[in-house]
């Protein structure tokens, strides 16, 4: 039994309960957020709070913030998870009446937490397979919402061809994967598609451009067509489950098996890391 998070209170998941009505359950109207735990301390939290009262913003969700900043640590606490653990937290615009107009305003927001141990999947580490999905999502891939069946459909399509991640293309370009942001290098640059409505501002993302433009590694946010990864000296996936994870495979055709770059940006990752939570 875990202790999770419901509306104020920290209480076991076996007495979380909300209403059928919830505007997440009847419409997947709302949005949530992932950050990673590690030596049992929550990586970047300000980061993943800012992008969720954005996102909140951009839905019209209007739920009050500052008191969940000490949901994730207590989380982790309550639940004993003292090592690598990630903490889901979810808002959606609270249980109204099936209506497709917003709920009124008085209407509280219903706010979700979650804390699991987390152990990576080690075939990660060895390089991620990835395929190409025609991108069908929404227009607002910027927002963090938790109505995700195109994501689900394409990673469940990945995984029964047997490969990690699926690409996601929209009008020739590779926008990102199913939970993930992507990168790849070209004549030792590295690219990632522009912030836009079509990809989510990764968190990890940002760190990753960060990290580049502090130690000298030439990126640029630019967009990566499908038709040049033939071309890509390497490739690799950024996100708050993956870390940074190299890319083995496109479609079946293999990227060269040294990835300098990749490799680099992987340490200087991990410096990060230690530097936040140890
Ligand atoms: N893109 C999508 C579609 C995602 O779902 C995620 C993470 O869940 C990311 C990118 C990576 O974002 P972050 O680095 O903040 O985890």
């Amino acid at each position: 039994m875990a202790t999770v998070y419901l509306n104020g209170q920290f209480l076991p998941d076996t007495q979380a309960l909300i209403s059928p009505l919830d505007r997440g359950f009847t419409y997947g109207d709302g949005v949530y957020e992932v950050i990673r735990a590690y030596n049992g301390k929550p990586f970047l939290p300000d980061e993943h709070f800012g992008r969720l009262a954005d996102c909140c913003a951009k839905m019209r969700i209007g739920a009050y913030l500052s008191p969940l900043h000490e949901v994730p640590a207590r989380l982790l606490e309550a639940n004993g998870l003292t090592g690598d653990a990630l903490i889901y937290l979810q808002i959606t615009r609270g249980t109204a009446p099936r209506s497709h107009v917003f709920p009124p305003p008085e209407t509280h927001p219903t706010v979700f937490g979650l804390a699991w141990q987390f152990n990576p999947n080690p075939a990660w580490a060895q390089g991620m397979t990835t395929i190409l999905e025609p991108d069908v999502r929404w227009s607002r891939c910027d927002i963090k919402v938790t109505s995700l069946i195109p994501n689900s459909f394409s990673a469940q399509r990945a995984k029964e061809l047997g490969a990690h991640e699926g690409l996601f293309v929209r009008d020739g370009v590779v926008q990102e994967a199913t939970l993930s942001n992507f990168f790849a290098v070209f004549g030792g640059e590295v690219r990632t598609a522009p912030l836009s409505n079509y990809i989510l501002p990764g968190i990890t993302r940002a760190v990753v451009l960060d990290l580049c433009r502090e130690h000298g590694i030439p990126c640029r946010e630019t967009p990566v067509f499908a038709t040049e990864l033939h071309q890509a000296e390497e490739a690799f996936l950024t996100s708050t489950v993956y870390d940074v994870a190299s890319i083995k495979s496109v479609e079946g055709r293999p990227l060269p098996a040294e990835h300098p770059v990749t490799d680099r940006i992987v340490a200087l990752f991990r410096e990060v890391v230690r530097r936040e939570c140890w």
